[in-house]
């Protein structure tokens, strides 16, 4: 018996031997979706008419207890009939967390092996491992694993106020949390000071954890954090990010990032706690 915290997506580096079993259709970075369907996975008797385009497939694990692989199916798929294309980001907005995990495990790992054909060490070709997902280079005998690249993201509080910023590519209006990757040898507290020092010329403190999400774009694990400003005075980089502000929860910008982001969830849950504080 798994947990059921577990149940839904279980990520796996082999089948379990079900008598079914699912296939998350891709093409580039983009699922092939039935049309009509919202899942994200086909089962194995309609994923037959895609055989004779399958290049590469990758075991993922079980999705509701039965096996499940992701199939890398060559560009001509993209129009199969029966079936539309989506990218990842829309699927974030439109399926639920453990569907989205599992695409997000699907394309992450065609897209490790595609990167990662030859040994960074000595140039030979690497070889799938057969106990574990690892590549391996028999040359010399390394081992790599998938590249999952930690990042923090932190909304800072001000009372009742939040810090929000916009990012040189992103338009007018658009505001976010502040978000950075983590340095070697960093921890995610190190980096949360470093970053909105950075960013917005912010100290912190009470840092809070929220949660994570793996952010497959390509390959990061989003760290979210709540914490608390010591000063408040901004003052932007000018390269990261152009313009923040401070907000009040009851007058945010017009475009903020969606609840299914980090982001949103951060900005969510600092306006509930800030709404009870106020009418506590
Ligand atoms: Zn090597």
């Amino acid at each position: 018996m798994i947990p059921p915290a577990l149940e839904g997506f279980f990520p796996a580096n082999s089948h379990a031997g079900t008598a079914e079993r699912y296939v998350v259709p891709v093409v580039g970075r983009d699922i092939l979706i039935a049309t009509g369907s919202r899942e994200v996975v086909v089962e194995r008797e309609q994923a037959d008419v895609m055989r004779f385009f399958c290049e590469r497939r990758i075991v993922l694990g079980q999705w509701n207890g039965i096996d499940c692989e992701v199939w890398q199916l060559s560009s001509e798929c993209r129009s199969m009939e029966g079936f539309g294309v989506t990218d990842l980001r829309s699927l974030l907005l439109s399926v639920s967390d453990d569907q989205f995990a599992l695409v997000s495990r699907a394309v992450q790992m065609l897209e490790w092996q595609t990167t990662h054909r030859y040994c960074g060490a000595c140039g030979a070709a690497t070889e799938s491992a057969t106990e574990d997902h690892a590549l391996r280079c028999l040359a010399c005998n390394i081992s790599v694993y998938p590249r999952i690249s930690p990042c923090v993201i932190v909304l800072v509080r001000d009372g009742e106020r939040c810090l929000l910023g916009r990012q040189m590519t992103w338009p007018e209006g658009r505001f976010s949390a502040l978000a950075g990757f983590l340095e070697a040898g960093e921890s995610a507290e190190q980096a949360l000071h470093r970053e909105v020092f950075e960013e917005a010329g912010v100290e912190i403190s009470n840092i809070r954890y929220v949660g994570s999400q793996a952010w497959p774009f390509p390959g990061q694990l989003m760290l979210g954090f709540l914490a608390d400003a010591v000063t408040t005075e901004i003052n932007v980089d000018g390269i990261e990010i152009v313009e923040a502000h401070w907000w009040h929860y009851n007058q945010l910008p017009d475009i903020l990032p969606p609840i299914a982001t980090m982001s949103g969830r951060l900005i969510a849950q600092f306006i509930e706690e800030a709404e009870a504080a106020a009418a506590g």
